[in-house]
C-alpha cells in the first residue's frame, strides 16, 4: 500500500491492538503511560491484555466484519498477532488507519516469501527448498544433506511446526509425523551450525528515521527463547554487519513501528538472517529496564505518528523467560534475587512451555545468575 502521513495522535486518542497476549499487554501499558487509550481485540475472552485495556472486543481473527467493526472504533490500528489473513488485512488497510500497512506482515507470515524477499535484497538466509510432498522432501534432502529442518511455512512459533531430520532412517521412522506436517505447505532449511544466535530490534517512524536497539545474544531451548543478554559481546565487524542489515531491511520494508530480526552467526563470521517479526519481540523485553525507551514505547511512538526517541543502553541486561514449568520457582526468585524485575503476564493456566512471564536483571555480573540459569534449564513439569 501507499505511504500515508498522519498527524501525531492527540492525548486521549485510542490505539486499537489486534491481539491481546503479553505483547499487547506491554504495548498497552506503554501507550497508557503516554496518555493514550487502548482497545484490544482477541478471540480468547481471558486474554491477558484485556484487564489493562480501556475496552476490549472478543472476536475471531478470521471474522472480517468483527475486525473492521473494532478497527472503526479506534483512531489507529496496530497488531501484535501476525497471522491475520491477507484478505482481511487488505480490507482493513483500505478502510482504517493501519500505519504499518500490510506488505511486511504478509511477507513475514510465510517463511518462503520471507527468505526470497531477504535474498532479493542480498541478505543471506539458510539455504531452503519449498516442500509440497514426500518426494519433494526426499529430493531436497539430497541437496541439503543432514541435518536439515522441516518447518511449516506458516503459523509456526516457539519452535512449533518444526522437525529436525538427522538422517535417512528418520524418513521412515517418523513417516507419520512428517506426513502430518506435509498436509500443509512446508519449507526445508539447511541446518545452520551457528556459533551464536542474536537478534536486533529495529524501529522506523513515518519520517524515515531508523533506530536500532542494542543487539541481544539469545539462547533457545527446544525452539523457545530461554535467555537474552545485552551487550551480546560480538566483534565490532559482526556488530556493524548486523546493524547494516537491520537498517536495510527496515528501509526496504518501509517499516513503521518495530521489527525483530533473528540472526545466526556462523563460525566464519558469516551473518545469516533466520526470520523477522514485524512487532515487539521476546528478545527485546530487556529494553523495558535497560534502555531509555523500550521496544513497546518506540512502537507506540511510531504508529501514533510521533518521531522515534534516540536509543541509549543505560545498563547491561540479562533476561530469562518464565515458562509454565518455571512458575514454581518464582517465589524463590523474589526471595533470593530482590534485584530481579519480575514480569508475570497473568495468562492463567501455567501450561508446560507456555510463556507466563520473564525476569530481567540489570547488572554487570551475569555469572552471579549461573545457578539460577541451571535451575531454569532443569525445570520440568
Ligand atoms: P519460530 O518461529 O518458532 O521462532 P525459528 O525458525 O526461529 O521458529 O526456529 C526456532 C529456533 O530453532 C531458532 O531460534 C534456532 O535456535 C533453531 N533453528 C531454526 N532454524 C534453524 C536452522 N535453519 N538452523 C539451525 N537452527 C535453527
Ligand atoms: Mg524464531
Amino acid at each position: 500500500g501507499g505511504i500515508r502521513m498522519m498527524m501525531p495522535l492527540q492525548p486521549d486518542a485510542t490505539i486499537g491492538i489486534i491481539g491481546a497476549g503479553q505483547l499487547g499487554k506491554m504495548l498497552a501499558q506503554s501507550a497508557q503511560k503516554m496518555g493514550y487509550r487502548i482497545a484490544t481485540y482477541d478471540p480468547n475472552p481471558k486474554a491477558c491484555a484485556f484487564p489493562v485495556s480501556n475496552w476490549h472486543q472478543v472476536g475471531s481473527f478470521d471474522d472480517e466484519e468483527s475486525l473492521i467493526d473494532f478497527s472503526k472504533k479506534v483512531d489507529v490500528v496496530t497488531y501484535e498477532f501476525e497471522n491475520i489473513n491477507a484478505q482481511i488485512l487488505k480490507t482493513l488497510h483500505s478502510e482504517v488507519n493501519l500505519p504499518q500497512g500490510t506488505d511486511l506482515l504478509l511477507t513475514s507470515q510465510d517463511r518462503v516469501l520471507e527468505k526470497k524477499w531477504l535474498n532479493e535484497m542480498s541478505v543471506a538466509t539458510a539455504p531452503f527448498w519449498e516442500i509440497r510432498s514426500f518426494e519433494d522432501l526426499e529430493a531436497a534432502l539430497i541437496e541439503s544433506g543432514f541435518p536439515a529442518i522441516l518447518k511449516t511455512t506458516r503459523f509456526g512459533y516457539d519452535g512449533k511446526g518444526q522437525i529436525v531430520i538427522y538422517n535417512q532412517e528418520q524418513l521412515s521412522d517418523d513417516r507419520d509425523s512428517l506426513a502430518q506436517m506435509l498436509q500443509s505447505a512446508c519449507i526445508l532449511e539447511g541446518y545452520c551450525a551457528f556459533d551464536k544466535e542474536v537478534s536486533v530490534m529495529v524501529a522506523r517512524d513515518q519520517y524515515g528515521t531508523i533506530e536500532t536497539f542494542p543487539i541481544s545474544r539469545n539462547i533457545h531451548r527446544k525452539g523457545i527463547l530461554f535467555s537474552s543478554q545485552v551487550p551480546a559481546e560480538l566483534s565490532s565487524t559482526a556488530e556493524e554487519k548486523i546493524q547494516k542489515i537491520a537498517k536495510k531491511i527496515a528501509k526496504k520494508a518501509n517499516l513503521i513501528g518495530v521489527l525483530g530480526i533473528e540472526f545466526f552467526l556462523l563460525s566464519k563470521g558469516e551473518v545469516v538472517v533466520n526470520e523477522v517479526a514485524p512487532r515487539p519481540h521476546n528478545s527485546g523485553h530487556y529494553t523495558i529496564e535497560a534502555c531509555n525507551v523500550s521496544q513497546f514505547d518506540q512502537h507506540i511512538l511510531a504508529v501514533s505518528g510521533h518521531k522515534l526517541s534516540p536509543i541509549k543502553l543505560l545498563k547491561p541486561a540479562l533476561m530469562f523467560n518464565i515458562l509454565g514449568q518455571d512458575v514454581k520457582h518464582v517465589s524463590h526468585i523474589w526471595e533470593k534475587y530482590p534485584e530481579a524485575v519480575v514480569h508475570l503476564y497473568q495468562k492463567g493456566e501455567a501450561k508446560k512451555n507456555r510463556k507466563m512471564g520473564h525476569l530481567t536483571f540489570v547488572d554487570n555480573y551475569f555469572e552471579k545468575y549461573d545457578s539460577l540459569r541451571k535451575n531454569l534449564e532443569n525445570s520440568n513439569e
